[in-house]
């Protein structure tokens, strides 16, 4: 399996709580590597464009609205199978269901409020890295 690239965020709820450390420790324990990573603001239009797959949903409003309630940790992951990777250790959407271990599991406080996002495929990826890097800002 390739080296590959995974596209991470650290949610408002990680952030308030000052969490980007501990979340932070969790990736790279899992031998994920963090070769981009910026705080930010997300615009309303930011969170609206990133989430667009979900704009049909019940929760898309409430999902926008936490986007963009406080700062947020944006960050590039590298590693062996890196998209699968994250997605076990950031676990479950809900952190209910979610592994002993995961991010999620430690750490989230609800389906929504769940402190990380992480790319689904490879080629989502690619897509949700350009919206928020350009090249030069990726260190591998
Ligand atoms: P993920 O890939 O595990 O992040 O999950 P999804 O792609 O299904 O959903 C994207 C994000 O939408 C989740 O991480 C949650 O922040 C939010 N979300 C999903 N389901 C719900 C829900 O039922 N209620 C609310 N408020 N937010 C949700």
């Amino acid at each position: 399996m390739a080296v590959q690239r995974t596209f991470s965020i650290l949610k408002p709820d990680a952030t308030e709580r000052n969490l980007t450390g501990a979340i932070n420790a969790l990736i790279e324990k899992a031998g994920l590597r963090i070769v981009a990573q910026k705080r930010i603001r997300m615009t309303r239009e930011q969170a609206e464009t990133f989430y667009a797959v979900h704009k049909e949903r019940p929760f898309f409003g409430e999902l926008v609205d936490f986007m963009i309630s406080g700062p947020v940790v944006v960050q590039v992951l590298e590693g062996e199978n890196a998209v699968l990777k994250y997605r076990d250790v950031m676990g479950a959407t809900d952190p209910s269901k979610a592994a002993d271990g995961t991010i999620r599991k430690l750490h989230a406080k609800s389906i929504g409020e769940n402190s990380v996002h992480g790319s689904d495929a490879p080629e989502t990826a690619a897509i949700e890295i350009a919206q928020f890097f350009s090249g030069n800002e990726i260190v591998g």
